[in-house]
């Protein structure tokens, strides 16, 4: 630009007010990420032997944290369905999944691990109970 009056040129840096302050990084966070991602590596590995021990861990962990990749959390899912544990469902019934295509697909496992375990939830209470139960046992509600 030129200055009114003057034939000199100069360079004018033009920003919002929010220019030039420099980014803020947060020590915390940046600490924070890196420890979900490293649980989320290890959670991966811990699948490949999460069958052989009996072990939900990694599988609730990859399903629970909405930090981990998709792809991930799908496949912890399989090893879900095939753990067969009803010690899950309480973690995942109370989680609020934000990919509404996951949360179905949660859905699905569950009732499936239900199934399998000859097991339904009473659409009163909720609590797990037997798939031929006339009449639950928790709140005496006829099913
Ligand atoms: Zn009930």
């Amino acid at each position: 630009m030129e200055l009114p009056g003057s034939k000199e040129s100069n360079v004018m840096m033009v920003g919002n007010k929010d220019a030039f302050k420099g980014s803020i990084v947060d020590p915390e966070t940046i600490k924070n990420q890196s420890v979900r991602y490293i649980e989320e590596k290890k959670s991966l590995e811990g699948l490949k032997t999460c069958l052989e021990e009996k072990n939900l861990t990694p599988v609730l962990t990859l399903l629970l944290d909405e930090g981990s990749m998709n792809r991930s959390r799908v496949l912890a899912l399989e090893y879900l369905v095939k753990l067969s544990d009803l010690t899950c469902l309480d973690a995942l019934r109370n989680h609020s999944f934000r990919d509404e295509t996951l949360k179905i697909k949660v859905d699905t496992a569950l009732k499936q691990i239900l199934t399998a375990n000859f097991k339904k939830e009473c659409p009163y209470c909720s609590e797990i109970i037997k798939s031929q139960a006339q009449k639950c046992m928790h709140c005496k509600e006829n099913v």
